[in-house]
């Protein structure tokens, strides 16, 4: 195929390797890098390979863009609504990085409930020898774990968690037909768990969702676990909640202002901090990749992404 594919990010050798294979491909680094280009080069391209960033401006400065190809599942850093309105077809990379995600946030619940990264330092330092046993941590057997957004990701992890005999619940805007409980209030929720697990989209819809309230009802012995954007907590109320011992303890692998972490949690022994890498292994990123030029070829081919955001639903 002919068409201009405009690639923004550092993607893997093999799937810029595949796109090189049937398009045209211009690598670009930054926006910069994008208004730069002169408006006749701008004006060829009809494709745009991204990691999930594509604002309105950008979209609109590639006046004959056709699809934006995004890596990842979460698109609240493309304007896909701006982009369908324009008729602009935006594509993502769902499901195939169910598993990983959800056993990142398994970890992040056992990691945090049993105190791992603090262990793992008692025994490293000697400790052991000197103090005697470690101090006793919680059990995940018996508690409630709400799952806040049960989606794709949601239902991985709700599965994943049947084999640690908890009792699992959700809320979501709607009810799902599973046997889960479901809590229309999210409050309500928070009182009724001991964990809590976040996993919404990002975006202006979920900002804040957990706000100091929800932190309070969740409690002095509860967990919070993020796998889903920073923005969906509110980051500053949950700092103050683990400081004051409001809150239990975090499991954190998204944050507010990425790449930055607040120095409030570094030097909490309650939170386990990961770097955003809920999808991070070798395999899914590739399977990743892949979805986001398989989802440019069947586009261009005939018209049929292999997974269109919901937005761009209605062209096609
Ligand atoms: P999904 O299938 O669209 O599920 C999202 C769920 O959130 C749905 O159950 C939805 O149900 C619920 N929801 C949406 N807005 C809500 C609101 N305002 N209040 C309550 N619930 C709400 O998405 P997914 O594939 O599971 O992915 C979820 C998110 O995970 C992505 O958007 C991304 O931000 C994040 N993620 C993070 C990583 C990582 O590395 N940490 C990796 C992959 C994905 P209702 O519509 O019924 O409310």
């Amino acid at each position: 195929m002919s068409q201009k594919i405009l690639v923004v990010g550092d993607f893997h050798p093999s799937t810029i390797d595949r796109l090189k294979g049937e398009f045209d491909v211009v690598q670009v680094s930054s926006r910069d890098d994008i208004m730069a280009m002169s408006d006749d080069q701008r004006a060829e391209i009809e494709g745009f390979a991204t990691f999930g960033w594509g604002p309105a401006d950008v979209i609109d400065a590639l006046p004959n863009l056709k699809c934006i190809s995004s890596f990842g599942v979460g698109y609240d850093g493309v304007a896909a609504q701006h982009a369908a309105d324009k008729g602009v077809v935006t594509c993502h990379t769902p499901n195939v990085l169910n598993d990983d995600v959800a056993n990142t946030t398994i970890m992040l619940i056992l990691a945090t409930m049993r105190r791992l990264i603090a262990q793992e330092a008692y025994a490293r330092s000697g400790a052991w020898e000197r103090e005697g046993s470690a101090p006793l941590t919680h059990s995940i057997a018996g508690k409630t774990v709400g799952i806040v957004g049960l989606g794709r990701i949601g239902e991985a992890i709700a599965h994943k968690l049947s084999v640690f005999n908890c009792i699992t619940v959700y809320h979501s805007r709607s009810k799902k037909d599973v046997d889960y409980p479901y809590y229309a209030d999210l409050m309500e929720m928070a009182q009724a768990s001991d964990v809590l697990v976040v996993i919404t989209p990002g975006g202006p819809a979920t900002k804040h969702l957990v706000n100091r309230d929800v932190i309070d009802a969740l409690g002095p012995d509860g967990t919070l676990v993020n796998i889903s954007r920073g923005t969906v907590i509110d980051e500053e109320a949950m700092v103050l909640a683990l400081q004051e011992g409001r809150l239990g303890g975090a499991g954190l692998d998204v944050f507010e202002a990425e790449p930055k972490i607040p120095d409030g949690l570094k030097g909490l022994d309650n939170v386990t901090l990961t770097p955003h890498v809920g999808s991070a292994t070798y395999e899914t990123r590739q399977a990743m990749g892949d979805l986001v030029v398989d989802n440019i070829i069947g586009f261009f081919k005939d018209g049929k992404p292999i997974a269109p955001v919901p937005e761009a639903k209605g062209l096609l």
